[in-house]
């Protein structure tokens, strides 16, 4: 008989990967801080939840697919928290995207109610959620990460296995970093050819020729067309990643000066009001260094 899965966070990510554990025949109950957005997880027939306790008294594996670690503390220890309900017999997966710190700092604190715990972030923005085709990055013990694979490859098409507590946490953040950087020059790119009166779909197809193409440059460049930056994968998300690269790089005398720069230029994203806009939105923030048109 399949588990009974708590599920806590129903935003962008969330939402579509609690709808398709549900598909897959888990018994689901939900928990969303606002409540009208687990409104269509409950159409779908899990059962809501009043509070993150409820729900953990409710469930044998318990999910968070939330911001970071302020949502995380909230739901687990704030009032009626998830944590008071947590026992040994019962698994914790945190898929939210935090630095490795945070996670073996988390593992710790969860250590007293002797819940088992794996971090298991994920690779993929929204479309990939709601296709069920997430790459799955796991950290914790091997066999608890093997147990758990039917479950993750109802939300996902692979999982990776990173190493111990921490490791999917460090997966994510090489990952995001890379995604920034390329992200970043893909606009850093277009917005220097535009200033020296390139065409832009001329542009798009000399980068679609060779080999600098890449699969994120296909799904971003109609953003770049329509000028239309609906969020995928939010911009303020990934100026919060770049703070847990760039805070790890520090711990771990990693150089990344690039990245040092992206945390600069997507938090300047955020500051300009551009953070609920699509990472690709990092095209206003050249825009916004540039002369005026
Ligand atoms: P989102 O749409 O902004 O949703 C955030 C979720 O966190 C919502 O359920 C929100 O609840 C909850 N939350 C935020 N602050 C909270 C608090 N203080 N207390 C309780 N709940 C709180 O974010 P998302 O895009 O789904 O991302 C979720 C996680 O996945 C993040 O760590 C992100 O970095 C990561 N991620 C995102 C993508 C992507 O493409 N979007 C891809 C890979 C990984 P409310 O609904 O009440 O606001």
């Amino acid at each position: 008989m399949k588990p009974k899965i708590g599920f806590m966070g129903l935003g962008i990510m969330g939402a579509p990967m609690a709808a398709n554990i549900l598909k897959a025949g888990y018994p689901l109950t939900v928990y969303n801080r606002t409540a009208a957005k687990a409104e269509p997880l409950a159409k779908l027939g899990a059962q809501v939840a009043a509070s993150p306790k409820a729900l953990a008294q409710d469930a044998q594996i318990i999910v968070a697919m939330v911001t970071g670690p302020e949502a995380l503390y909230e739901l687990l220890f704030g009032p009626e928290g998830a944590a008071e309900a947590f026992g040994p017999e019962q698994v914790f997966i945190n898929m939210s995207s935090v630095s490795p710190s945070f996670t073996l700092e988390l593992g710790k604190e969860l250590a007293p109610t002797a819940i088992r715990f794996v971090d298991a972030p994920v690779s993929g923005t929204k479309k990939p959620a709601e296709d069920g085709a997430l790459v799955i990055l796991a950290g914790g013990n091997r066999q608890r990460v093997q147990e758990l694979e039917p479950l993750f490859l109802t939300m996902g098409k692979k999982v990776i296995y990173c190493g111990k507590t921490g490791q999917g946490s460090m997966m994510k953040m090489f990952i995001n970093l890379l995604l920034g950087l390329m992200m970043e020059g893909f606009a850093e790119a277009l917005n220097f050819g535009r200033l020296g009166g390139l065409d832009l779909e001329a542009m798009l197809e000399t980068v679609a020729s060779g080999a600098m193409n890449a699969p994120m440059f296909q799904v971003k460049a109609a953003n770049f067309r329509d000028q239309k930056f609906q969020a995928a994968f939010p911009l303020k998300h990934l100026a919060k990643d770049a703070k847990f690269v760039v805070d790890t790089a520090y711990e771990l005398g990693a150089p990344v000066p690039a990245g040092q720069m992206l945390l600069h230029l997507y938090r300047l994203g955020v500051a300009q009001g551009w953070g609920d806009e699509d990472i690709s939105a990092i095209a206003k923030v050249m825009e916004f260094l540039s002369p005026p048109k």
